[in-house]
């Protein structure tokens, strides 16, 4: 057994919405646990080593609830073509294995994978239990759901009536996967439909999330216009995807339904910023037409106290696996209206609670796993902090060493978001 004892620390606690200083944080690195955190240096612990930690910041690992590993940002659209799916099986496994590394490396310690080509986030979440590749913890969803010829067709599982939905998910769960994706919605990376279109049926929708309730498992869904949403809610998935609009009612029913919001905003910003000429047109007039009111609308449920868990549609374009959750977050503050500490809670508690992993994840506490991250710099007073390289810490192993200590920071300009949003 070797304890760790990670001495004048200031340590981020969620009740207070701050870093707190001058505290020890005891690490079990046999178990990957969190032992002890409290004011001072000393323990009572027998520790192994201590680490002087200079005054810096440590917070927990970054979780992100809405990740296509499978996919690579720029990898599908070439001068305005698709050329998205003909993708090998192999293609994107190796994708997936870049992605996870990406990831954790940029202090992202878990995902919730929410649609992954040929089931392959199953595979790779016990290639990474196993230690055999480096990356974040998985919860993964498999395929995704959809109508047939609905969004997400192309690799998803096409299911219609609720007979098939019912199989689908029962077989879904039995292959392996932890959460359930449907798309309730059309979407924007989708010709020939829009946010608005409602795609699954009310009972469909429904049938799914008893299912996946059945087995304890959660269940996710893609919606985006305000009455797909609505239909969504009711039908009582754990995790609204999107939230392009939703008006007063919806956001009673989010409250009397618990339901927390993944507001993917990056990958609307990516394609606004960088998609001209590269993604098609039908795609980036979508986000055209919806970033607005995107922002809008999430910006209302911020206001209403809706618990938003952060999450970017990694593997969309342009919105990959480096510092994308870190843009994100500022999104968040500078365009959702939350504090830096709302956003860090975003990426943290937020997110275990909506994937149910509370007790274990999102809080530096003892008897939580030492999944943390480490910077110069304080995000609670500037979120774009995140997007600096850090040191990164999972079950209480470093497992990225940031570079250039003194100037990381100033190296790697936050970006600037547009004012005209
Ligand atoms: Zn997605």
């Amino acid at each position: 057994m070797t304890k760790i004892n990670y001495t004048n620390i200031a340590v981020y606690n969620h009740d207070r919405q701050a870093f707190i200083p001058n505290q020890h944080m005891v690490v079990d690195t046999q178990t990957g646990m969190i032992i002890e955190t409290a004011s001072g240096n000393a323990t009572r612990q027998a520790c192994d080593e201590v680490v002087d930690m200079r005054g810096r910041f440590a917070m927990p690992g970054m979780m992100n609830a809405h990740t296509h590993m499978t996919d690579m940002p720029t990898y599908w659209w070439q001068n305005g073509a698709e050329k998205r799916h003909p993708d090998s099986r192999e293609m994107c496994t190796m994708f997936a294995i870049r992605n996870m590394q990406d990831a954790l490396a940029h202090g992202v310690t878990y995902i919730r994978n929410v649609g992954a080509e040929f089931d392959i986030d199953i595979e790779i979440k016990k290639m990474q239990e196993k230690g055999w590749i480096k990356g974040p913890k998985v919860m993964t969803s498999g395929r995704a759901f959809c109508i047939t010829g609905g969004h997400d067709s192309d690799c998803g599982y096409e299911v219609d009536g609720v007979d098939e939905v019912r199989k689908g998910v029962r077989q879904a769960m039995k292959n392996g996967v932890d959460n359930i994706k449907m798309m309730v919605t059309g979407g924007v990376l989708k010709d020939g439909e829009t946010p608005e279109d409602i795609q699954f049926t009310f009972e469909e929708a429904q049938a799914a999330v008893m299912e996946a309730h059945h087995k304890n498992k959660t269940a996710a869904a893609h919606a985006q216009g305000n009455a797909g949403v609505k239909e969504a809610v009711a039908a009582g998935f754990d995790t609204i995807e999107h939230a392009f609009e939703i008006d007063d009612e919806t956001i009673a029913m989010m409250k009397a339904h618990k339901t927390t919001i993944v507001p993917t905003m990056n990958a609307m910003y990516a394609i606004y910023k960088h998609g001209q000429g590269i993604v098609p047109d039908w795609a980036q007039d979508k986000v055209i037409t919806n970033i607005q009111k995107h922002f809008r609308s999430i910006t209302k449920a911020m206001a209403a106290g809706i618990p938003i868990a952060m999450g970017t549609d990694a593997g969309t374009p342009f919105n990959g696996f480096q510092n994308e959750s870190a843009y994100e977050l500022q999104l968040y503050v500078e365009k959702a209206g939350m504090t830096p500490a709302q956003a860090i809670d975003a990426a943290t508690i937020n997110c275990a609670r909506a994937m149910h992993v509370q007790n274990e994840y999102g809080q530096l506490l003892p008897g939580n796993h030492a999944d943390f991250i480490v910077t110069d710099k304080n995000p609670a007073k500037d979120i774009t902090v995140l997007q600096a390289d850090k040191d990164v810490y999972q079950n209480g192993a470093q497992v990225h060493a940031q570079q250039e200590v003194a100037v990381a920071h100033k190296s790697q300009n936050p970006v600037h978001i547009s004012a005209a949003l």
